[in-house]
């Protein structure tokens, strides 16, 4: 299981990026995505994922 971002929902808000730096970065239009899925563990990550107040990360296969 990799996460994910759904860019279209992002609000740009930067909770993700704190969270997880290794994992999440801002695109060159401040949309967060994900550059490294194994930058950190699935603990930080889902944390990431409870955080994020727009609910647009989320686990896919
Ligand atoms: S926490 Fe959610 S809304 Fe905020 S930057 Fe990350 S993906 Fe975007």
């Amino acid at each position: 299981m990799v996460p994910r971002v759904n860019k279209g929902e992002c609000i740009s808000c930067g909770v993700c990026v704190d969270t997880a730096p290794a994992v999440f970065r801002f695109d060159g239009e401040n949309r967060a995505e994900v550059y490294d899925p194994n930058g950190a563990d699935a603990a930080a990550i889902q944390e990431a994922i409870d955080l994020c107040p727009v609910t647009c990360i989320y686990w896919d296969e």
